[in-house]
């Protein structure tokens, strides 16, 4: 329909310029009228303009041009006068000077629909974003509170802050003063119809993290600042709250605050990650340390269960020397000697537990290694002669001397010896040997105490978790003491190692380097 009219249009403006252009060419050249009639040739062309393009535009100056030049030919030959050639002369001057106006106002008009159309463009593009982004916006029209602002401010008004501690409701008045012109289908999603309603409502349920928020923005715009960015907790329409980090972002120019973009993204979720984050540390934190003193507890009563062990054993002989008829006091004597080297020996441990989770230093001396064996030896008399196990201390060379805590080396060697005696005992060989082997390793600057049994050695499993806390394929076991000695040995720079010997039983090997002492 438009374009029928539009035809219809040009073919009246084209029509009529041709009757002009016609009408002006038969007048100049069959009448006698002495009048610059071919100026009218100016009317054709303007009118012809409405139709044809800038090319045709020049054509249709030359043509007429043309035709002004022929009725004076026509009417007056080659021989002509002064001013009828002016007139012509003039004629022509007023085609060329309207053809170029035409060009000019033909090219204004092409950039105006140009730029009208980039505008358009524009305007569509910020349109679809705003429209179609996940970020809810809203834009709002924040005219009327600055203007109240900036008379307050002409007034003496400079920190909002303390303005609304004298004035209770100035901060709901000014919020009550902004509209909402639009809000994108993300603000609705966040917060439910209310988010294209009257700001008043907006605003009670809008609560930012820090009470000074909404004095901030308002501070922003009297200082004539651009941004404001802060978080803020908001309740939608179905009462649910979630967290949100909003943006406004005020325009340079005065003129534009009637649509300022406020953007609020929805984080709520990520808040709960990181809640849920930091109480799972915390748990996690709770757990390992309970997991601390479970280990520890579990430690103290492994290291324990031997000493008090002997102190029983030892206390049973002290009895039976105490009701023979008369007593042997002598034997007795050597039982309670007995129960008081235990006895500090458990206590020695608990010192030791204590010094080791409380990370205080740890009391190191020289230690002879050859001494060491025979005492840890000693101790274990009664754990050696319930297992019915012999054992064999070959020394192979001149040991220098070690440093270390004699506690645990010595808690260290009973867990290994008694370990070998336990093995030789499940194997049930007929004879049951423990050997130990001290030894000079690495040109002298280790020592070597290696604890062989005659049992059936490490099966597949044990193998490779030995040393890990807990491992045990013993019924009554704890499965901490390799662990626990493997510690000891390398707090100490020592290494501690067990694998099957080729020819049967397990063998465990300690390696401690040799001492400051002997260095
Ligand atoms: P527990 O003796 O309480 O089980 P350990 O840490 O001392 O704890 O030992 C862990 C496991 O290593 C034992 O349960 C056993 O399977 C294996 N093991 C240790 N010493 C020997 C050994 N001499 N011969 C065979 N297996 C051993």
């Amino acid at each position: 329909m438009k374009n029928y009219e539009e035809r219809h249009q040009k073919l009246a403006f084209g029509g009529t310029a041709i009757l002009v252009a016609g009408t002006v060419f038969a007048v100049d050249t069959l009448t006698d009228i002495e009048g610059a009639i071919a100026v009218l040739y100016v009317v054709a062309l303007m009118l012809a303009a409405q139709v044809v393009g800038r090319r045709g535009l020049v054509s249709l100056t030359i043509l007429l041009v043309f035709l002004a030049l022929l009725s004076l030919f026509l009417t007056h030959g080659l021989t002509t006068d002064y001013q009828t050639i002016l007139r012509v002369a003039v004629a022509i001057a007023a085609l060329f000077v309207t053809s170029a106006l035409l060009l000019r106002a033909d090219r204004a008009r092409l950039e105006l629909v140009q730029t009208n159309s980039a505008l358009r463009e524009s305007e569509s593009r910020y349109r679809s974003i705003f429209d179609n982004t996940n970020v809810a916006l809203w834009e709002r029209d924040y005219s009327k509170v600055r203007a109240h602002l900036m008379e307050l401010k002409a007034k003496g008004l400079d920190d909002v802050k303390r303005h609304a501690q004298a004035h209770p409701d100035f901060i709901r008045e000014c919020f009550a003063m902004i509209d909402i012109v639009d809000a994108n289908q993300a603000a609705f999603e966040l917060i439910g119809k209310s988010a294209y309603s009257a700001p008043g409502g907006f605003f009670d349920r809008f609560l930012p993290k820090n009470s000074d928020t909404f004095a901030k923005i308002l501070q922003t715009i009297v200082d004539g600042d651009s941004l404001v960015e802060a978080d803020a907790d908001i309740v939608r329409d179905d009462g649910e709250r979630r967290t949100v980090i909003f943006n406004i972002s005020f325009p340079n120019e005065a003129s534009a605050y009637n649509r300022v973009i406020l953007s609020m993204v929805d984080v709520t979720q990520r808040e709960e990650a990181r809640k849920a984050l930091a109480d799972a540390q915390a748990d996690l934190a709770f757990a390992s340390k309970a997991a601390t003193i479970g280990v520890l507890y579990a430690s103290l009563a492994h290291e324990l269960n031997q000493p008090l062990g002997a102190i029983g054993v030892n206390a049973q002989t002290l009895t039976r020397w105490l009701d023979r008829t008369p007593p042997d006091v002598e034997a007795a004597k050597r039982s309670a000697d007995r129960i008081v080297r235990d006895s500090r020996r458990a206590s020695d441990i608990i010192k030791n537990n204590r010094v080791d989770h409380t990370s205080a230093p740890r009391e190191t001396e020289s230690i002879e290694v050859g001494a060491l064996v025979s005492e840890t030896l000693s101790l274990m008399e009664h754990d050696l002669q319930r297992e019915h196990t012999d054992v064999k201390v070959v020394q192979r060379a001149e040991l220098p001397e070690i440093t270390g805590v004699r506690v645990e080396l010595q808690q260290v060697l009973i867990n290994l010896i008694s370990n070998a005696a336990q093995a030789n005992t499940a194997a049930s060989v007929d004879q049951r040997l423990v050997t130990i082997l001290l030894d000079a390793a690495d040109d002298g600057d280790e020592v070597s105490i290696s604890v062989r049994d005659s049992g059936s050695g490490l099966c597949l499993e044990a193998e490779q978790k030995i040393f890990t806390p807990f491992f045990t394929t013993k019924s009554n076991g704890m499965g901490l003491g390799l662990s626990i000695s493997r510690s000891a040995v390398e707090a100490v720079g020592g290494t501690l190692e067990g694998l099957n010997h080729p020819e049967g039983g397990a063998l465990f090997e300690i390696r401690l380097p040799k001492g400051t002492a002997s260095a």
